[in-house]
C-alpha cells in the first residue's frame, strides 16, 4: 500500500468510523476534550543536556509523554491528519512565546523531514503544521506566514536511537537554505519549526544552515521536548 494511499485511506476512515481518542480511547473524537486541555499550557523553553553551542532558544508546548507523545505520534506514524489543527494551535502558542513582544511579521521555517518520511508519509508533516500554525496565528491578527526554506542536502539516516554525539555527526551540515529562500527571509524575525526537540541537534543544524545563508534565526517552536535520561 502507497504511502499516499494509507493517507487517504486515514482520512477516509476518520471521516466514516466513530473515531476514538489518539490518548486515552475515549470515543467520539481523535482527541477528547480532556487529552487536549492538558495541552492548553503556558509553553516552556526547552533546554537540551547538554546543550549544543548554537541551539536557538526554544519554546515547547510540553514534554514529549503521555498525550503529547501520543497525538504527535498518531498525526505522523497512524495518519491521523485530523491532528493537524489542535497540534498547530498549540504549536502556534509556542510560536507566541517564541516572538514575545515583537510587534512585525513572523516567518516559520519549518525542519525538512527526510525524503524517505515524506515517501513514508504521504507529506512532510512538520510543514503541515507550520503553515497550520501560521494561519492560526494571522487568524489573531498576527502578520506570520510559513516558508520551507530549508532542504536536506544529503541523506539522513534516521537519528532516531542514535546516541547524541552520533546526531550531531549524522546532522553536520545535512541542511540546506534553498535558492531564492534568503532573500525572502532577509531582515525577517524567522522562527524555526519543528515536532519534537531531543538533543538539540536538528534545530541547532538548522540554525547553522541559516546563518550560512545570511539569514538569523531569532527563535525556535515545538509541539513536544524529550528529557533525554544519560545513558
Ligand atoms: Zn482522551
Amino acid at each position: 500500500m502507497s504511502a499516499g494511499f494509507g493517507r487517504a485511506l486515514g482520512l477516509a476512515l476518520d471521516l466514516i468510523c466513530p473515531a476514538s481518542c489518539a490518548s486515552c480511547l475515549a470515543p467520539g473524537g481523535l482527541v477528547c476534550p480532556n487529552c487536549l486541555a492538558t495541552l492548553d499550557v503556558t509553553p516552556r523553553r526547552a533546554s537540551p543536556s547538554p546543550c549544543p553551542p548554537g541551539f536557538p532558544p526554544t519554546w515547547s508546548v510540553a514534554d514529549y509523554a503521555g498525550v503529547a507523545r501520543d497525538l504527535l505520534l498518531a498525526y505522523k506514524e497512524r495518519s491521523a491528519i485530523g491532528l493537524g489543527r489542535p497540534l498547530a494551535l498549540r504549536l502556534a502558542t509556542a510560536v507566541r512565546s517564541a516572538t514575545g513582544d515583537h510587534p512585525g511579521a513572523v516567518v516559520l521555517v519549518p525542519v525538512p523531514s527526510s525524503v524517505a518520511a515524506v515517501r513514508e508519509r504521504g507529506d512532510d508533516v512538520v510543514a503541515v503544521l507550520a503553515r497550520m500554525a501560521a494561519r492560526a496565528l494571522r487568524r489573531d491578527g498576527r502578520s506570520a506566514w510559513a516558508l520551507p526554506a530549508l532542504r536536506q542536502r544529503r541523506s539522513v539516516a534516521d537519528s532516531a536511537g542514535l546516541p547524541a554525539t552520533d546526531r550531531l555527526t549524522n546532522l553536520d551540515h545535512a541542511l540546506l537554505v534553498r535558492p531564492g529562500a534568503a532573500a525572502r527571509l532577509a531582515g525577517r524575525y524567522v522562527v524555526l519549526i519543528d515536532d519534537l526537540v531531543t538533543t538539540g541537534a536538528t534545530l541547532t543544524e538548522a540554525a547553522r544552515a541559516m546563518q550560512a545563508a545570511g539569514v538569523s534565526v531569532a527563535a525556535a517552536a515545538t509541539v513536544a521536548m524529550t528529557r533525554r535520561r544519560s545513558s
